[in-house]
Order: structure tokens, then C-alpha cells, then sequence
């Protein structure tokens, strides 16, 4: 039996498949211990595996609900969520290896977000294994293209650079402590590790073919959900579903709510609606007849009965509903979902519309066009079955175990 330490951030998005993968583990006899905040213990510990709390510095941050929150620009949001991170960081270095005291682990699994895994990994002399929930980079696709210089306004550009300068300067300063090589904080999501779990099939990563054995494209590992949700699925039973969901970070957008009440209201379907924990149901407007909304639905459920799913594009849903033959339309909300919009509609999967000009008139021919298209529902088949011959958590674990096993050969 190994131990593994796991980590990743408190984001619903970030945690799931991390979620599938360590209950697998644990139900072939592994033991896992995950670190992550107190709201997340009960789905942790669901999975068998051992839960450790830390406060986060990301819950205390700038509202990521809204992608043009406030008056800052991508790279300064980005360079800020950097800098939450690298709180995280300073604090887990310490507590995690003073938990760790004579029981040195025998792997370390974290997601893209989580850089203390990769560095804990390297402290603690253990194989670290990254999950990324989305897109690779290297030289022939980037996920972030120097987000500062290129996604800053010209006036903040000088400072968001001194900004990053310090960062950084107090990473080298932090890893040197540890006697491990520094690196760029801002580059986080550039990095691999010798196995990196890939939660997307090669198919759909742009360039796909162009990564190395190192990027292994199970793609999604999707944990089978015990909702305790209210939510009343038998209403979904029988009948067309287009299902609305901007996910779990980005979804403070109520004008995009009131803009579907207006563009579905008479459409001949039932309209499932999440809008998140952040809006309150009372500041829409009245409610169609035909809409059910609810802040959290159970999605792996509605999206077995959706015709179609107007989404903000998470690689988590964009996954899911392909998992369960569902088109999309992708109005994206972030850079990543930007790239994922743009994706889906060259690979003929659905549509992407710009989340800035939101019309009820663009909605409702957007949702015409896509369900009259026999050749989108044909292509999403295929990508159906390409993500089932993936592998998912199956392969997964299989990679992680056979990964291990090459390790304590080598250095046995
Ligand atoms: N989700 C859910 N119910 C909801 C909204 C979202 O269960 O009402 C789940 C969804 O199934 C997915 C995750 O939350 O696994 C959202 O992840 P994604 O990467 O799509 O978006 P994010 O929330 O990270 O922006």
C-alpha cells in the first residue's frame, strides 16, 4: 500500500476529478490524505480518503465571479490570483512537512493550480503527479500567453512587472529555503511533471498531437455523484431539456439570467437554470413557467436528459456533457473558456457566442441552429466515444500504479 498526499484548490471545478481518481485509489486498497479547506471535508472523506484543513488564502481574494470584475484586466487578476497562491504556499511548505514527520509519503498527486504539490514533491524526494483539468502548453499552443505583458491596460503594465519581479523574487527566496530550484510562479500552468493526467482526450486538446509520452490524455474523470441536491429530476423525464450553467466561479452574472428568462420563456422545452451561490434568485426577474432554477443542480443527472447545454465552457462541462452525447453552446467567461469556445466550434461540437453581447435574439437562434444540425449531434457521438476509449479514472489510476511501481523499481 503507498500513501499519497494530495492537493489541489478550493474550486468545485479543480477538486472533482481529483475526487475520482483518489476514491479509486483508495478502493484498490491506497491510502490518500488530501489537504484542502473545511467546505470540502464531507465529499474528501466520502472518497475514503483522509482529510486535512488549512485556511485558504484564495477564499479571502478578489471576486472571481465575474470575469471583468471591477476595473482590473486579466493579467492583473491573473498576477493577483498568482500572489494568493503563493500565500497558500508559504503556508502549507511548513505545515505539510511538519504532519509528514516520520511518515514520508510514497507519491504526491496535485492539480495545475496547486504548485505546493509539485514542490513538496521535490522537497520530500517523491514522484509528483499532475492532474490538469485543462489544455497543455508548449510550443505550439499556449493556454496563457504571457498574460501580464499581453492582457494588461497600458497604465498598470509597469506595475503589474515590478509586481511579478517581487513575486517571484520572494518564490526564489522561499525555494532556496527548501534547497529546490526556483521557477516562475507565473508559468505554473506551463509546467509537467514525467506523468501528467491529462482530463481531456487528445482529440480535443489543440495540437494534440504535438505532446510528449510525459502528457497521458485519459480525459475526464467524472466521479458518479451521491447528490444530496434537492432537485426534482422526475420533472426532466419524458421531455426536451436545454440546460444553463456558467458553473461554479464565474456565474455572478445576472444579466446573462434575465437575458435567457427573456430568449426561453416561450421555447417549446423544459430550461433547467444553475445560477450559483453568488445571485439570488430574488434579484431576477419573475421566473418563466417553464424554467426550473436552482443555485446548484445536480448536473451529472440533468445532463443525462439535455438536448442541448448552454454553458460558460469549464473543461469539467464541456467534458461531461460530451460524456453524455450533449452539444454545446459556449459562452465563455474566461481566457480558458475562451480557447474551449473557439474549440468546440472548430471541431463542429456546437457554437461559441461572445459573453460581452448577450442578445435573447442571439440565444434563441443559437439554440435553433445547434438543435437542427444533424452533423453536430453526429460529430459530439464520435467524441463521445472517443473519450470512452480514453479510459477516464481507470486509466488513470493505472498509470499512477504502474508509475509508482517504475519508480521503486528504479530506486530500489
Ligand atoms: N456543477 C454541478 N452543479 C451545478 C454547476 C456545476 O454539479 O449546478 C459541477 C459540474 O458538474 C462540474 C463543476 O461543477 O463538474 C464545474 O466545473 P467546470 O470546470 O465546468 O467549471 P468551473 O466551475 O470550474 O468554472
Amino acid at each position: 500500500m503507498s500513501t499519497y498526499l494530495c492537493f489541489t484548490i478550493p474550486q468545485q471545478g479543480n477538486l472533482n476529478p481529483m475526487l475520482a481518481i483518489v476514491q479509486e485509489l483508495v478502493a484498490r486498497g491506497e491510502r490518500a490524505i488530501c489537504y484542502l479547506t473545511e467546505p470540502f471535508r464531507q465529499p474528501i472523506e466520502e472518497t475514503g480518503a483522509s482529510f486535512r484543513g488549512y485556511q485558504s488564502h484564495l477564499n479571502s481574494g478578489p471576486d472571481m465571479t465575474t470575469q471583468n470584475a471591477g476595473s482590473s484586466s486579466n493579467g492583473a487578476r491573473f498576477l493577483q490570483f498568482s500572489e494568493m497562491l503563493f500565500e497558500d504556499c508559504q503556508q502549507l511548505l511548513p505545515m505539510v512537512l511538519k504532519d509528514m514527520e516520520g511518515q514520508e509519503p510514497d507519491g504526491i498527486i496535485y492539480g495545475q493550480s496547486a504548485p505546493w504539490g509539485r514542490m513538496l514533491a521535490k522537497i520530500l524526494h517523491v514522484p509528483g503527479i499532475l492532474i490538469r483539468t485543462t489544455y497543455a502548453t508548449n510550443e505550439q499552443f499556449h493556454l496563457f500567453p504571457d498574460v501580464i505583458t499581453q492582457s494588461s491596460l497600458p497604465e498598470e503594465a509597469e506595475a503589474l512587472a515590478q509586481r511579478r519581479a517581487s513575486l517571484n523574487a520572494h518564490v526564489r527566496q522561499l525555494c532556496m529555503d527548501y534547497a529546490i530550484e526556483p521557477f516562475d510562479f507565473l508559468h505554473i500552468f506551463s509546467l509537467a511533471e514525467p506523468l501528467t493526467l491529462m482530463m481531456l482526450p487528445r482529440a480535443f486538446q489543440y495540437a494534440g498531437e504535438t505532446f510528449d509520452s510525459r502528457f497521458q490524455f485519459v480525459g475526464p474523470c467524472i466521479l458518479p455523484r451521491h447528490d444530496a441536491t434537492p432537485f426534482p429530476l422526475e420533472r426532466l423525464h419524458n421531455q426536451s431539456v436545454l440546460y444553463i450553467s456558467l458553473g461554479t466561479t464565474f456565474n455572478n452574472r445576472p444579466d446573462f439570467y434575465n437575458e435567457c428568462f427573456r430568449a426561453f420563456a416561450d421555447f417549446p422545452s423544459l430550461v433547467v437554470l444553475s445560477i450559483g451561490k453568488h445571485v439570488r434568485l430574488e434579484d431576477l426577474d419573475p421566473v418563466p413557467e417553464n424554467f426550473l432554477v436552482h443555485a446548484v443542480v445536480p448536473q451529472l443527472d440533468v445532463l443525462a436528459h439535455t438536448s442541448i447545454f448552454l454553458t460558460h465552457g469549464g473543461m469539467n462541462s464541456t467534458m461531461e456533457a460530451f460524456s453524455f452525447g450533449v452539444p454545446l453552446i459556449v459562452v465563455p467567461q474566461t481566457i480558458e473558456q475562451t480557447h474551449t469556445a473557439r474549440r468546440v466550434e472548430e471541431l463542429g461540437l456546437g457554437m461559441a457566442l461572445d459573453a460581452e453581447h448577450m442578445h435573447a435574439e442571439t440565444l434563441r437562434e443559437a439554440v435553433n441552429t445547434v438543435v437542427h444540425h444533424p452533423d453536430i449531434r453526429l460529430r459530439v457521438k464520435h467524441m463521445q466515444d472517443t473519450i470512452a476509449n480514453a479510459g477516464g479514472v481507470q486509466a488513470a489510476v493505472h498509470l499512477i500504479l504502474n508509475h509508482m511501481r517504475t519508480h521503486h523499481t528504479v530506486n530500489a
